[in-house]
């Protein structure tokens, strides 16, 4: 196995770049178990999660927050320069189990790998049958499907989304920067090239008046994937009605789902007014969540799903204004 630590950031972009094979570590959680599980294979493994550039929770001086790709989940539940950002706080103190948590970065977090119950099994499936993300020519999650459909289960990338959060990535051409929500392809791909780093997520200042909330739904209370869930952000002004909303659903599909039906029907209600209007929006919601089914729930169910995570979630923020 060649181990590679580089010790600054160009290091690390001239090691990923001479080197294709490579796979980049941070806290290990996503990727290591799928080595030890034989899903995947990589004998050359880069681990970035010690450079500076991507360290720390910083405040601009616009008040917007910087907060580096290698900062641990545990971290970002607690931070008080993050406490504003209440979804936030919300998703990440609901990944995995308190040790996942003190090991994963968010930079991983948001780049994870989609899942699929005919994949993450110990043993992999049949030499012959293999599906497109064994290199094979098949779906069985969608048979009739041309590229694979596993579900994003992140629970912090819902939320970025929610918050209009940018990526900042660097690679040998130096850096750029997009939104959470366009580093998000078909298939499970992901808008980052082998050779460039995640250095971090920048979130815009909160405006006055903003409230969120993140809910979702699991079979068991902990230490479980999410089926659905549910990041809500709204901007509310006098008399506490909305100016602005952002409502985006996790482990809805192949990426994170923006619900613009919501948006756009939450805009000029006043907040007391939001859970009447779940029933309401029930038809739309189910069109923006694939029927995608696994162990543990069908598709029709996970749709149903939608209604009770988006409730969940205005209700926290009922509860508090
Ligand atoms: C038992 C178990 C339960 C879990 N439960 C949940 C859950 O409830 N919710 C949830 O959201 N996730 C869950 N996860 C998934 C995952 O462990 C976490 O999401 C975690 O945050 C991943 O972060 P990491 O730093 O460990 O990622 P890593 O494993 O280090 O990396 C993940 C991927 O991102 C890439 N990567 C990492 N950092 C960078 C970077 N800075 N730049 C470019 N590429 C990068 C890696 O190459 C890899 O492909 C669970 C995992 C396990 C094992
Ligand atoms: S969704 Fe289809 S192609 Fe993707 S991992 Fe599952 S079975 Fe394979």
């Amino acid at each position: 196995m060649n181990v590679s630590k580089p010790e600054n950031l160009e290091e690390a972009i001239r090691f990923l770049s001479d080197h294709q094979e490579a796979r980049i570590v941070a806290g290990g959680t996503d990727l290591l178990p799928r080595i030890n599980q034989k899903l995947e294979a990589h004998d050359t493994l880069c681990y970035i999660d010690d450079l500076p550039e991507m360290s720390g929770v910083v405040v601009a001086k616009d008040g917007g927050v910087f907060i580096g790709a290698s900062v641990r989940l545990f971290e970002i539940a607690v931070n008080k320069e993050l406490s504003g950002y209440t979804a936030l706080l919300q998703a990440a103190s609901k990944v995995a189990s308190p040790q996942i948590r003190n090991q994963a970065t968010i930079g991983g977090n948001i780049l994870q790998e989609n899942r699929c119950m005919y994949f993450n099994n110990q043993v992999p499936w049949s030499d012959v049958n293999h599906c497109f993300k064994w290199g094979g020519k098949q779906c069985f999650q969608y048979k009739s499907s041309k590229e694979c459909v596993a579900l994003f289960q992140s629970d912090v990338a819902p939320v970025l989304i929610a918050f209009d959060a940018v990526a900042v990535i660097c690679g040998p051409d130096g850096r750029r920067e997009l939104p959470v929500e366009e580093l998000y392809l078909k298939a499970g791909r992901k808008n980052i090239a082998h050779n460039e780093i995640l250095l971090g997520i920048k979130l815009p200042a909160l405006m006055e008046g903003v409230f969120s909330a993140y809910a979702r739904k699991t079979i068991r209370g902990s230490f479980d994937f999410p089926l659905l869930s549910c990041a809500v952000r709204l901007v509310t002004g006098e008399d506490r009605v909305i100016k602005d909303a952002k409502v985006v659903f996790g482990s809805a599909g192949v990426m994170p789902a923006v619900f613009q039906v919501a948006e756009d029907v939450m805009v000029g209600k006043k907040i007391n007014e939001l859970t009447a209007l779940a029933d309401t929006l029930k038809p739309a919601v189910s069109k923006v969540i694939m029927p995608f089914r696994d162990t543990r729930v069908n598709g029709p169910v996970r749709k149903d799903m939608a209604k009770e995570v988006f409730s969940k979630a205005i209700t926290q923020i009922e509860q508090v204004t």
